[in-house]
């Protein structure tokens, strides 16, 4: 068994999803293929949802039809016959419709996840229509009614005892079975859709690869790898050729790109090796995530997060940063779901450099503001180099302005302006 999976960019258009014909053609034995929704398609639909819950009848609808056209392109390139896929979709759009024409509850979490995972359930409708087309026969499969999970929406966790249950209930493979299947989305046991939270794809190809026992998992990308610097932001980058699980895990956790953090972990438990590969040039070799024992010497790799806020945090009075303090900060912090990218504490303040996420940041702001003295530097990014040596330092920081630095044997990390 083998289970692939293709993100949004490597179906964003009839020609990519061609491309993806082309690559699927040539697997053999059992399949699993996993899909995003197409291109940014996930995005439109969180926009939708948003004018749905404020009751923006007009909007919502505008953006409805933008996202309904979007596919009905894409089926006009790809198909010659096209009434059969016309209808499938059809289904799926009228029950987009029904419900941005019923009355939005007040959980936007809970109608979040009954809008958005369409994306997912229109674009592998669409390719496992043209799979089909094309003489590559698969099944089309509604991971809600096999991947379980409990009912915190847009960040549901997994019931793997559950999911392993449902999976070899409905999953039949024969040596040569190929099943489309979406990523991202589940259901709660009460049959609700659920997500598993953005970019949650290659965490959903990592649970059906551990539940099936595969021998490896592939994920499909619009670059040559995993790299040693995200290209759009600089212009020279290496591609890795392996890294152990350890440092995959390091890697996402620092916020490179490359694989959703939840992803190694199911992976690394069986050893299933991950490969990364380019839909581009399906011919090369990609970078292979797998068990390494030798430490083996890696190039610097650097990791930028942009749109960061620095926040320090010291007590009113100015009595010590203790547990007590530091325990109330992060409650704050876990209550509105803000990841501490990097902490620092003196004696009497303590500094935390988040993700800058406009509502939720004021509203902290105002909650710590209660019990502490709370100051901010607005606009900062943060540097990491896994790796780092002089050189690269000099290379990726140079004379930025400084306002954090930490550095530990393999890594060096940098608030700057
Ligand atoms: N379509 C979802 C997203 O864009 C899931 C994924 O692509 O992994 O976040
Ligand atoms: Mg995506």
């Amino acid at each position: 068994m083998i289970v692939h999976k293709f993100g949004g960019a490597s179906v964003k258009s009839a020609e990519t999803v061609k491309n993806l014909s082309e690559i699927v053609k040539d697997f053999s034995g059992n399949i699993i293929i996993v899909i995003s929704a197409m291109d940014k398609i996930t995005n439109n639909l969180e926009e939708l949802t948003q004018f749905y819950f404020d009751k923006n009848n007009n909007e919502c609808y505008k953006v409805f039809l933008r996202i309904k056209n979007f596919h009905i392109e894409i089926i006009n390139d790809l198909f010659i016959k096209k009434e059969t896929i016309l209808d499938k979709i059809n289904l799926l759009f009228n029950k987009i419709e029904e419900k941005i024409n019923s009355k939005p509850s007040e959980d936007y979490d809970y109608e979040y996840d009954q809008i958005v995972p369409f994306g997912e359930l229109l674009s592998t409708k669409i390719i496992s229509a043209y799979l089909n087309c094309m003489g590559i026969s698969n099944l089309w499969t509604d991971i809600r009614k096999i991947l379980i999970t409990d009912n915190i929406y847009r960040d549901a966790t997994i019931d793997f005892r559950l999911t392993e249950n449902l999976f070899k209930e409905k999953f039949h493979f024969n040596n040569t079975s190929i099943y489309i299947t979406q990523g991202f989305i589940g259901a709660s046991e009460n049959g609700k859709n659920t997500t598993l939270g953005r970019e949650g794809s290659d965490y959903s190809a990592s649970v059906l690869a551990y539940i099936s026992n595969a021998e490896k998992v592939i994920i499909w990308k619009n670059v040559k790898g995993i790299l040693t610097a995200d290209p759009e932001l600089y212009n020279e980058s290496i591609k890795l050729d392996e890294i152990s699980y350890e440092e995959a895990i390091e890697l996402s956790y620092f916020g490179a790109k490359i694989i959703h953090p939840k992803t190694i972990k199911p992976l690394q438990n069986k050893k299933i090796p991950l490969f990364v590969k380019s839909f581009l040039k399906p011919e090369e070799n990609g970078t292979v995530i797998k068990s390494i024992l030798e430490p083996i010497n890696l190039p610097p790799v650097i990791i930028l997060k942009k749109q960061q806020v620095l926040v320090s945090i010291s007590p009113v009075d100015f009595s010590f940063i203790v547990e007590e303090n530091i325990s109330k900060i992060f409650a704050v912090f876990a209550k509105f779901k803000i990841k501490a990218n990097l902490t620092q504490n003196s004696a009497i303040s303590f500094s935390a450099c988040v993700d800058y996420v406009p509502d939720k940041f004021e509203k902290i702001v105002k909650i710590l503001k209660k019990d502490f003295k709370v100051l901010y530097n607005m606009n900062v990014e943060l540097i990491t180099i896994r790796h780092y040596n002089e050189e690269s330092v000099n290379k990726f920081v140079g004379n930025k302005k400084i306002l954090v630095e930490q550095k530990s044997r393999h890594t060096a990390r940098f608030v700057v302006e």
